[in-house]
């Protein structure tokens, strides 16, 4: 069964050892968690439901509570901290896109605003129930998930939209073939939620983002059916399956999705590099990028995510590990590289053999498969560190970005001291650290994580975390970095988004979503501020 208030599901946790609190305690100071609200205060604060009886509609205090918030922060708080304030008034279950045209004419006739829901995983508030006059309807693609269509010559699948990783991953694994799309959120996020918020796997370099899987599809908008086909390539003007990935559910609710699948891969493997110092470890990363080294990702943390990273995995080798390392020159600079290779045997080796060099060159040392099986084994569960943390009276968040090479050096400095600085105008000591996480010949991804204590107050929690938030996003802006990479806009960083877009950007945003839903009802508040 999955958390109501937190991540995952109730039968799997990620323990901290006890080692790695008192670690946290130094750098952060004394921990003291406060208890969460019970299930039942939010269940008895969800009300009324506004909207008339649809036999697709469940509106039940369960239902509409389970479907109120997503994983950002003010989502945390709100359900941890029993602050939620706004609920669903129903839950629409759907099982096929007749039943999503009924209920959008449903919606309409009611004057409900209509969220479509994927698993939930939004980090950035996308679907959270406005507080208006009018009703709302979170419309869950859960009960869609079926395999439509498997072309094996043109190796397009058609998949219903509400999918989720690992289902959608069997299906096609059953017959010999992959997506290869694995967000950290891969357990419960959907191909649809994928699609509207533009995400990113971890293998993105090897099996490319979810705009360059996704080959078109259908979506069912207040205006009616919108049919994108799939052609692997045209000229026919501008893209339109542009206008629909990272639309956020402002269009209308995509129902089925086609996307480009490969045949399984011979060969899969991941594997650890330690660094003596960030600079080493970034120019590797370049070069490996720039020389066009088949690789399927490749991570690199700072010195602190590094040491961080082994202190909280509580593995006994990793003491012993350290001590070695730091005889043979690899101390508190060194940093840890991940890299994956993915495809066929005869590839594999040989890339495996140039990156092997390519590291050695910059002072790399190759420490084989144990910590990128590590990594790899705990890929999915790491997010359940969050749920431990949390209890423990740590709060814990990401932020990301993207830009130029030239500017990644001094970003990746820049932005976890804009968390430090920021907490330290509130006396308060922050971890933040940082790792390159998706890269590309010209640029990288940044993704930072920073973890700071929890107070019972949540108005204060927010405060500060509002202003770690706000420092890092005009510090990021400020090095020409994307206020998000994978994340999304939601409500979060819809006020940065203007300096991204430019006033005309935004205006052309601003019609498309009028052009598709004239009144509006489509997740308001999200993307962008506009209700119509
Ligand atoms: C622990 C954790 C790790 C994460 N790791 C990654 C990562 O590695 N890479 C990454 O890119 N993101 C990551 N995310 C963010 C999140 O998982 C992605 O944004 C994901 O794509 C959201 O998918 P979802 O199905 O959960 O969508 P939801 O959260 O349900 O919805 C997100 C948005 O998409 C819209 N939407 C969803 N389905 C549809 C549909 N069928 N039609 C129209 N609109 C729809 C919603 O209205 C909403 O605006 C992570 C989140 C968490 C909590």
């Amino acid at each position: 069964m999955k958390r109501w208030n937190g991540w995952g599901n109730l039968d799997t946790d990620y323990p901290v050892p006890p080692s790695a609190l008192e670690y946290l305690t130094k750098r952060l100071g004394p921990l003291g968690p406060s208890p969460d609200a019970a299930q039942e205060t939010l269940l008895a604060a969800v009300g009324e439901s506004r909207l008339p009886a649809h036999p697709l509609v469940d509106v039940s205090a369960e239902a509409r509570l389970t479907h109120t918030r997503g994983q950002s922060m003010h989502d945390w708080v709100d359900m941890r901290y029993g602050r939620t304030d706004t609920f669903p008034d129903g839950v629409a279950f759907p099982e096929t896109d007749e039943d999503v045209r009924d209920l959008l004419k449903y919606a309409q006739n009611a004057g409900a605003y209509v969220i479509p829901y994927g698993g939930g995983t939004s980090v950035v508030g996308h679907i959270t129930p406005p507080g208006s006059d009018a009703s709302v309807l979170s419309l869950s693609l859960e009960k869609m998930r079926r395999l439509l269509d498997l072309n094996e010559t043109s190796l397009l699948a058609t998949f219903q939209a509400g999918v989720a990783g690992p289902d959608l991953e069997g299906q096609l694994k059953a017959r010999g073939y992959t997506l290869g799309h694995f967000p950290q959120s891969f357990e419960y996020s959907t191909l649809g939620g994928w699609v509207a918020t533009r995400s990113s796997g971890q293998q993105s370099y090897h099996y490319g983002r979810i705009e360059s899987l996704f080959a078109g599809g259908a979506v069912e908008t207040p205006r009616g059916r919108w049919e994108l086909k799939p052609v692997p390539a045209s000229a026919a003007g501008p893209d339109l399956r542009e206008m629909l990935l990272g639309s956020e559910g402002r269009l209308g609710v995509i129902t089925q999705a086609k996307v480009r699948v490969r045949h399984l891969p011979e060969a899969d493997a991941f594997f650890g590099v330690f660094f003596p110092s960030w600079d080493q470890g970034s120019e590797t990363v370049r070069e490996i990028v720039q020389n066009e080294l088949p690789v399927s990702m490749l991570r690199l943390s700072n010195p602190l995510e590094t040491e961080t990273t082994l202190i909280l995995s509580g593995k006994i080798w990793v003491g012993l590990a350290d001590r070695g390392l730091r005889a043979i020159g690899y101390g508190d600079t060194r940093c840890l590289m991940i890299f994956g290779i993915t495809g066929s045997t005869r590839l594999f080796n040989r890339t495996r053999r140039e990156v092997a060099a390519l590291c050695r060159k910059y002072g790399g040392l190759f420490v084989g498969t144990v910590v990128g099986h590590t990594w790899e084994k705990n890929r999915f569960l790491t997010p359940y560190l969050r749920n431990t943390l949390w209890e423990s009276g740590i709060a814990l968040d990401t932020l990301e970005t993207a830009l130029p090479w030239a500017q990644v050096r001094e970003a990746s400095v820049a932005i976890p001291q804009a968390i430090v600085d920021a907490m330290a105008s509130h006396n308060e000591q922050v971890l933040a650290f940082a790792h390159l996480s998706h890269v590309y010949r010209d640029g990288a991804s940044i993704y930072t994580t920073y973890l700071f204590r929890r107070t019972p107050d949540p108005e204060k929690l927010l405060s500060r975390w509002q202003a770690m938030k706000h420092n890092a996003s005009l510090t990021l802006q400020k090095y020409g970095g994307t206020i998000s990479h994978q994340h999304g806009v939601g409500t979060d960083h819809m006020p940065y988004l203007p300096a991204e877009k430019g006033a005309l950007g935004m205006d052309a945003l601003r019609a498309v979503c009028q052009s598709f839903d004239p009144d509006g009802m489509m997740n308001p508040g999200k993307l962008l501020d506009i209700k119509h």
